[in-house]
């Protein structure tokens, strides 16, 4: 038993269901950035999620079956977890399909890196269905891309989405600055990030906004936090993360470092930026 899952998810969502409704970034030019490059962005057919909940359901029936059969009265328990995972023949689907349960079966992440570029009537119809296959799910998030929401979807598109148990977008902003915004090549200006920011929170569905401290290097730190935090301050996110840049050789922003054109900073100078944001935040 085999389902598509892609290759990251927010850390939060560690024990969630990740289920795959868009494969790899359209979008896939960002510099810092190396999670898809080389990998085509492809919206998968409908019928094609259904048939993985599917097989996620028939995951589930198997393991109660067992839990049954073992004397724990279908309960993903301690002790059926420990059985699962202790017998090989159990594939990689299986185990994260049982610890989701084990978990509660509550939570559900969507992949991949823009699952919004989809059609709203197909999100919709493929949320749909794996809600009403799975009635314990009551979390439903998946990553967004900004310029997505700002350009192509109406408010009445996310309340639609929200109506069908779409709850949290996981949205990375990155910074607010518009120079540094085109400089990593992120393909979106501070007003769309504002403007998605706004969207997604009149439509009820809550938002998290991610901030890579650093990205200013030692060249545009300031504006770099200056920025974020007033766009941050305009779009007032329900949660806000910072993660720290790490420039690895197979990132496009190497070349510029390697260039001397971008200068990272030590970690001290980091937290002198995250202050810096955090003082012009409002609250
Ligand atoms: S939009 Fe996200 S996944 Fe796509 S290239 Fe940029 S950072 Fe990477």
């Amino acid at each position: 038993m085999r389902y598509e899952i892609g290759p990251i998810r927010p850390p939060n969502e560690a024990y969630s269901l990740l289920v795959r409704f868009t494969r790899n970034c359209p979008w896939n030019q960002c510099a810092f950035c190396r999670v898809y490059k080389g990998k085509k962005f492809e919206k998968r057919p409908v019928n094609k999620i259904k048939e993985d909940i599917d097989i996620i359901r028939g995951i589930r029936d198997d393991a109660v079956a067992l839990s049954w059969k073992k004397g724990y009265a279908g309960s993903v328990n301690d002790d059926l977890i420990d059985l699962i995972f202790s017998t090989p023949s159990y594939n990689e689907f299986y185990k994260n399909v049982a610890m989701w349960l084990y978990f509660g079966g509550k939570n559900v992440f969507i992949q991949d890196a823009n699952s919004l570029a989809m059609k709203p009537e197909d999100f919709i119809e493929a949320l749909t269905y794996l809600k009403e296959t799975f009635p314990s799910i009551d979390r439903v998030t998946s990553y967004a891309r900004s310029r997505t929401i700002a350009k192509r979807l109406t408010v009445e598109n996310l309340t639609c989405m929200r109506n069908a148990g779409l709850t949290r977008l996981h949205v990375g902003m990155e910074t607010g600055s518009d120079f540094l915004l085109n400089y990593i090549k992120k393909g979106v200006t501070k007003q769309e990030n504002i403007l998605c920011g706004k969207k997604v929170k009149e439509a009820g569905i809550e938002l998290s906004e991610y901030v890579v401290l650093g990205l200013g290097g030692k060249k545009w730190w300031e504006e770099h936090a200056a920025e974020t935090a007033d766009a941050l301050n305009k779009i007032n996110p329900d949660f806000i993360r910072f993660r720290t840049l790490k420039v690895l050789k197979d990132m496009p922003l190497y070349q510029k470092v390697e260039s001397g054109d971008f200068v990272i900073q030590h970690e001290e100078e980091i937290l002198i930026e995250e202050n810096s944001s955090l003082k012009n935040s409002k609250e």
